[in-house]
């Protein structure tokens, strides 16, 4: 991509309403626009990032026999009625179409699910499956605070699994939290595994929480073995339930995933039933699991930043490499041009700044702000060398890299 032809501006400064460190950097780095209080466009450097995410994702929960679905946003009231929701979801986004018929806009999908796996599931032997989709969600928040932490709209995945026994839903609980914590990894994003308060079926939930100075949620991080406990329920956990000692460390965080047992709580309403070996009639238990996007993303730059700005991490970087020239002449415009597509033709992806209004200063100073891991220069002073200059966003550190050597950086 050449980035004179980049749809994106960088900012001095976010705008005063963003409060959260990640959003305001985001905003100031052109990768998010805000539209208004809690709603925001993802510009193309920002989408990038998002996609990246969204496939990380799909590859861990395909891994784990999840099947992707599309559900729709717009979801008919009678769902929510059959199971109380349409009163008791205090955020439920309601609205009136022309016919006069209610509708919600999904903040998840248990309602529209559930009478779905009813059409398929009529035995044991069509047990246990998981569907999930990447979708846009919605939440009628009064208040919208902390930039893309918490707003009205946000993408999310919902993987829902479907089980004969709670011993079945109990051993698939533990391969989707392996499963979560190859998805942080792969982001770079440290998470607590948290307990939180249950549902009908279990004693606690499971939040994935990442520390960070902007997180909403306050949660205490064992000493011992790392378990933390939200602060909902922290009064009624003296004890660490995993290794039963009493320290803990409060500390302000972002939650970018959850899992629920939901057990026959959405079964019973919609009769989602199966025959088991002996021809009886038993309930579908459940379970729900969900990650949200753009706080995922939030939560990457929230860790992963210095004074300057973004340090992507490599896997959902919106670029592998920023390539710069400077000085506008034609022999280095010509090495830097042949850079570029010798690594595109390897199939890296690369921010080539080809501008020539602005000074180098200007554009290690963007670069930095951006946050590609990989930065490489072409000057007159390396073209001398036969060499580029390379620099990790994450080091001090330059080196010269001989132009024959430049299809091993990556
Ligand atoms: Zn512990």
């Amino acid at each position: 991509m050449y980035q004179s032809k980049l749809f994106y501006k960088t900012l001095k400064r976010a705008p005063k309403s963003v409060e959260a460190l990640s959003s305001a950097l985001l905003i100031r780095a052109g990768f998010i626009d805000q539209v208004g209080a809690g709603s925001y466009s993802f510009l193309p450097l920002g989408l990038k990032v998002l996609k990246k995410i969204e496939n990380i994702i799909r590859e861990e929960m395909i891994a784990i026999q999840g099947q992707e679905i599309l559900m729709p946003a717009l979801t008919p009231k009678e769902n929510w009625q059959k199971t109380g929701r349409w009163k008791s979801f205090d955020v439920l986004f309601k609205l009136k179409g022309n016919n006069k018929k209610e509708y919600a806009l999904g903040p998840t999908h248990e309602e529209i699910i559930a009478p779905l796996a009813k059409k398929i599931i009529l035995s044991y032997k069509d047990l246990p499956f998981y569907l999930f989709q990447i979708q846009t969600k919605f939440r009628d928040e009064l208040r919208v605070k902390s930039g893309l932490l918490r707003t009205r709209e946000f993408l999310m995945k919902d993987l829902y699994s479907f089980h004969a026994d709670q011993k079945d839903l109990e051993s698939y609980y533990k391969k989707v939290d392996k499963s979560y914590s190859n998805i942080f990894k792969r982001c770079e994003v440290k998470t607590y595994k948290t307990l939180a308060s249950g549902g009908s079926f279990s004693k606690y939930s499971h939040e994935y929480q990442a520390v960070a100075e902007s997180g909403e949620d306050i949660i205490y991080i064992c000493n011992n073995c790392q378990l933390a406990v939200n602060k909902e329920i922290k009064s009624e956990i003296k004890k660490c339930p995993d290794c039963n000692q009493s320290k803990f460390d409060q500390k302000k965080a972002v939650e970018v995933g959850n899992m629920f047992q939901l057990g026959d709580k959405y079964s019973l309403p919609f009769e989602l039933k199966f025959q088991d070996k002996k021809s009886k009639e038993k309930p579908v238990i459940m379970g729900c699991y969900g990650i949200g996007l753009g706080r995922l993303m939030a939560a990457a730059v929230e860790v992963n930043h210095d004074n300057k700005g973004i340090i992507w991490p490599e896997e959902i970087a919106p670029f592998n490499i920023h390539l710069i020239q400077i000085e506008n002449n034609k022999k280095v415009k010509q090495a830097a041009q042949k850079v570029y597509m010798d690594l595109q033709k390897k199939g890296v992806e690369v921010l080539y700044d080809d501008r020539v209004d602005k000074t180098a200063g200007e554009k290690f100073a963007e670069a930095d702000l951006i946050g590609i891991p990989i930065r490489l220069v072409v000057s007159e002073k390396t073209l001398k060398n036969n060499s580029v200059e390379l620099k990790n966003r994450d080091k001090k550190k330059v080196c010269l890299i001989k132009f024959s050597h430049i299809s091993q950086i990556i």
